[in-house]
């Protein structure tokens, strides 16, 4: 697979909040162990009751378009030949409440929308420090 953002874009710099996210190779999140709650991005926190006490909870993968952009200006000079790109926010259907962000993995051959179903995929990178990595990203369910 040909890596989205391109072979220059910088990887992820794991870490014990992070790590579940980009090496799992399936969509989850943060689940409070004290309220059982479920929050995305990772926290050191619950937002609801303050606990410090995470497991992991495991999506299928499947949602809905909340928000998208498409970025036409890179950020940083190794996405220069990657715009234009979209990035999108998305609902997850099985977890209300709960939104992450990724890319769409190809370009759409109609318009988007807000609340058209898309589902996860994951690109999967040999990273030299970090070892495999499943990064997450998004594509139009069929
Ligand atoms: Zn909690």
């Amino acid at each position: 697979m040909t890596r989205i953002l391109g072979e220059d874009w910088l990887l992820p710099e794991l870490d014990d909040l992070n790590r579940e996210w980009f090496t799992r190779g399936r969509i989850c999140v943060q689940l409070c162990n004290a309220c059982g709650g479920t929050q995305h991005p990772p926290e050191v926190l619950c937002q609801s009751c303050g606990s410090q006490d995470f497991g992991w909870q495991e999506s299928e993968g499947a949602g809905r378009i909340e928000s998208f952009t498409r970025v036409h200006h890179p950020v940083h000079p190794a996405l220069k030949d990657q715009c234009p790109y979209t990035v999108l926010i998305v609902s997850l259907d099985d977890l209300p409440g709960v939104h992450v962000i990724g890319n769409l993995k190809e370009e759409a051959a109609t318009p988007l929308a807000v609340g058209q179903a898309v589902r996860a995929i994951f690109e999967q990178i040999e990273d030299p420090e970090f070892g495999p990595l499943e990064i997450p990203q998004w594509e139009l369910a069929s």
